[in-house]
């Protein structure tokens, strides 16, 4: 496997790094490093702003074709983009399930007027998006979704709930997974649906996180109502779509992502330095163990990327994303222990004001990545998914 960049992609590393370093200037300097898992609350309006300026000068959903307004760039030519931005210390992007889950869907699936209507307003960061899959019966086993729909002359009418549904309370619509045929079971009758979230139907309540900000929210729909076109797919047979989109979750923007747990590891190591844990030989074990398995998560990465390119998803048998998925959460979860060890018994405290109290960024992510290991997949069912699809061992049991 070749896995070093023509003289191509290196001038386009050039550009994107250039351009960066030109723009992150003025007034955007101050939003480096701003933004991101657990701080998605952080200068929102400022990078609304920022998305929209990167949108201008066509920095928005660079793998998209160009016919529907993306910059068409290869598989490698992202990955740089998106290493690049991560380097850069850009600020975490506000429109990401638009652009890598929304978009691919629609162009995938959507009819033309689908597209034309929503594609050109999601890469001018006009409209954000937010995911209406799970409900308090339905996550892991997403087929069991209860929310129901019924056409009503021109228009779709939504009752039922969903919950953890990221940014709903910062977006404009919500693409659902809906029970469309009264009495169907499990993945069956089931219809993709997009819905405006600004109507008196719905109800977004935020849910107040560990880390002290409220990122996702329960969303409840009471004769909420939609157009009667705005059904990705044919009606009752959504769940293609569905599945369809959770492909595109193991995006190119992941590899980078290891670009940023590089520059939160260094940070730990700084921080050891600092607080004189570097001489503790246990802690510079796990220290060292981590780099580790940071290169080795990155290079597995890029394995499976270069096999997508090929043309297959062949690598680790086609186990490839439960893999890389199991990897990175556990490994990040561990970087969260591991800081917390780091900075010891102060690690426990934080400054209260009131009810609400003030983390370092170490406490911050510690408590954040409890979450890597359920949302997109847990480990439990990632692991269900290489024993049964991969290794082909007995099917549990399934009530
Ligand atoms: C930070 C965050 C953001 C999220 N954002 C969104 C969003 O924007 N939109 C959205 O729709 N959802 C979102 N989710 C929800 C996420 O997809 C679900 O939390 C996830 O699918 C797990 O579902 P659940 O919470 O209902 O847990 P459950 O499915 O009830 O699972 C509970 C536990 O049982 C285990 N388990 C379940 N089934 C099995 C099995 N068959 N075998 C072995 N163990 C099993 C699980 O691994 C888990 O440990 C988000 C979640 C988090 C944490």
């Amino acid at each position: 496997m070749d896995l070093s960049y023509s003289e191509q992609d290196q001038a386009f590393r050039v550009e994107i790094r250039t351009w960066l370093e030109h723009n992150l200037t003025g007034e955007w300097a101050a939003l480096r490093g701003v933004g991101g898992p657990g701080r998605d609350h952080e200068m929102f309006e400022e990078r609304l702003a920022w998305n929209r300026h990167l949108a201008v000068h066509g920095w928005t959903c660079v793998g998209w074709p160009v016919e529907h307004g993306g910059r068409g760039l290869s598989l490698w030519q992202q990955v740089i983009f998106h290493e690049e931005y991560a380097s850069a210390q850009a600020p975490a992007r506000v429109n990401h399930l638009g652009e890598e889950l929304m978009g691919p869907t629609l162009i995938a699936f959507g009819t033309p007027e689908q597209q034309q209507r929503f594609l050109p307003r999601i890469v001018a960061v006009e409209e954000l998006w937010a995911q209406g899959y799970s409900e308090p019966g339905a996550g892991s086993d997403l087929a069991n979704v209860q929310t129901k729909a019924r056409l009503d002359g021109e228009e779709w009418v939504i009752d039922g709930q969903k919950v953890w549904t990221s940014n709903a309370h910062l977006s404009q619509w919500v693409f659902v997974i809906v029970r469309t045929e009264p009495g169907s079971q499990r993945h069956h009758g089931l219809s993709f649906l997009l819905v405006p979230l600004d109507q008196d139907g719905v109800e977004v309540r935020p849910i107040e996180q560990l880390t002290g900000g409220s990122e996702f929210n329960e969303v409840f729909f009471t004769g909420a109502r939609t157009d009667a076109d705005l059904v990705v797919g044919e009606p009752g047979k959504g769940w293609p779509v569905a599945m369809g989109l959770l492909g595109f979750e193991r995006g190119v923007s992941t590899l980078a992502q290891t670009v940023d747990y590089a520059r939160e590891f260094a940070g730990v190591v700084d921080l050891a330095k600092q607080t004189g844990a570097i001489d503790d030989p246990v802690l510079r074990d796990r220290l060292a163990a981590l780099s580790a398995e940071l290169e080795v998560t990155r290079a597995f990465a890029l394995r499976g990327l270069s096999s997508v390119e090929g043309g297959s998803d062949s690598a680790a048998g086609g186990g490839a994303g439960s893999i890389f998925k199991l990897v990175w959460a556990n490994w990040h979860q561990r970087l969260g222990e591991v800081a917390m060890q780091v900075a010891g018994p102060a690690s426990l405290l934080a400054l209260a004001s009131g009810t609400a109290y003030d983390l370092d960024e170490w406490q911050r992510l510690f408590l954040f990545s409890r979450a890597d290991t359920i949302y997109g997949g847990s480990d439990e069912v990632q692991k269900n998914i290489l024993a049964e699809r991969v290794l082909g061992l007995p099917k549990e049991a399934r009530g």
